[in-house]
């Protein structure tokens, strides 16, 4: 297949093309006016459009399904040039308070197709790893949901589909074209990225320059919960993940959040509540409480609306800057990877 030209960097397209200021105005179609095809771009000669319609690949997303409101939250069901479905989410809210509503619109992204770290709630995880998103079918996620939607992004979350981390060079090269001013211009501050926790990789991004944000899944403060769900944590204990939020909090000078999924009888304990208010406090961290949404196949459930709210309540009380998620996303099967397990398994033959 031929390379995504949303893969390149503004300088990669100025040693490609010839004179320079082609790379400019190339970028404009792609990044501005969001051209779909090469013979869109009119202000370029005719023998330049042919060459790169015939080395590049643009445009490699389409839409199969969409979900949900525009007041809640809308899922994106995407097929990939080779087939592969992924998911984008949008919601009306920015990560900072995914637990009340606003007027920004904050889009989750995935980055690779299923997940290789099978953590124990999680649907993307199921059907284990395919392969990592290439740079362009991450940035593409964005421009073919605001084209779809129509509304204008605000905030890019890499908590879709995928262990951000395990595609880090694919990664970070998106977040560049997503940031760069001469790409999707969404500042790095509306950037986050989520881990399981992989130890390295924290401290690999907290080295290179990008102030973006760092989500970590938590859903468990002690490696006798964590293990129970998340087999990431026998690679890397939490002892050794809060050895790299502190450098990465220390090396960015920025707060970090830490996401919890409620399961009930699982992580939902006071204690549990006790040890993460210690933890969020150590790291003046945020963290957003989710409650666990159903996956078919899977025997964990949900906490009472009660236990969720006094587990958020002993991390108010310890003085932790907290939120609860209560959307509604529940019924549109809004959990990452959900939706395309659903749909493969409807297309699959029986
Ligand atoms: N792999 C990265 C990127 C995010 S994917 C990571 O684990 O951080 C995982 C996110 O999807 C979780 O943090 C959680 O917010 C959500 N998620 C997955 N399974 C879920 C479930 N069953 N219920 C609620 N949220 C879920
Ligand atoms: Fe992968 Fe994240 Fe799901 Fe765990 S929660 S299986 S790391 S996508």
């Amino acid at each position: 297949m031929k390379p995504g030209i949303r893969s390149l960097l503004l300088d990669e397209l100025q040693t490609r093309l010839q004179p320079r200021f082609r790379a400019r105005q190339v970028a404009d179609w792609l990044y501005r006016k969001r051209a779909r095809a090469f013979q869109e771009m009119t202000d370029l000669p005719q023998e330049l459009r042919d060459k790169l319609a015939a080395e590049f690949n643009l445009g490699s997303i389409e839409v199969v399904r969409v979900l949900g409101s525009r007041d809640t939250t809308r899922k994106f069901l995407l097929r990939l040039n080779d087939g592969n479905l992924i998911e984008s989410v949008l919601i009306p809210a920015s990560p900072a308070f995914y637990g009340s509503r606003s007027d920004r619109l904050t889009i989750c992204v995935s980055t690779q197709v299923g997940c290789a770290y099978g953590c124990k709630f999680c649907a993307s995880g199921l059907e284990g790893w395919k392969r990592n998103l290439r740079p362009d079918e991450i940035v593409e996620q964005l421009i073919t949901v605001e084209r779809e939607s129509g509304d204008r992004i605000d905030n890019v979350v890499f908590m879709g589909m995928g262990e951000p981390l395990a595609n880090y060079e694919n990664v970070i090269r998106a977040i560049a074209i997503i940031n760069a001013p001469w790409g999707l211009g969404i500042g790095a501050r509306h950037i986050t990225v989520s881990t399981s926790g992989l130890v390295p990789q924290i401290r690999k991004l907290a080295e290179q320059p990008l102030q973006i944000r760092l989500a970590v899944s938590l859903h468990g403060a002690t490696d006798e919960v964590r293990n129970q769900i998340m087999p990431v944590n026998r690679r890397y204990p939490v002892a050794e993940l809060f050895e790299a939020c502190r450098y990465y909090t220390a090396r960015k000078k920025q707060r970090i959040t830490f996401e919890y999924i409620l399961i009930a009888q699982v992580n939902d304990s006071d204690e549990q509540a006790g040890e993460l208010a210690r933890r969020a406090r150590e790291f003046e961290a945020k963290v957003n409480l989710i409650p666990y949404n159903t996956v078919n196949d899977l025997s964990w459930t949900r906490p009472s609306r009660n236990r969720q709210e006094r587990f958020l309540a002993i991390l108010r009380n310890a003085g932790v800057a907290a939120t609860l998620r209560r959307e509604k996303g529940h019924d549109i099967a809004a959990a990452c990877g959900q939706l395309r397990l659903q749909t493969e398994r409807q297309l699959a033959p029986p």
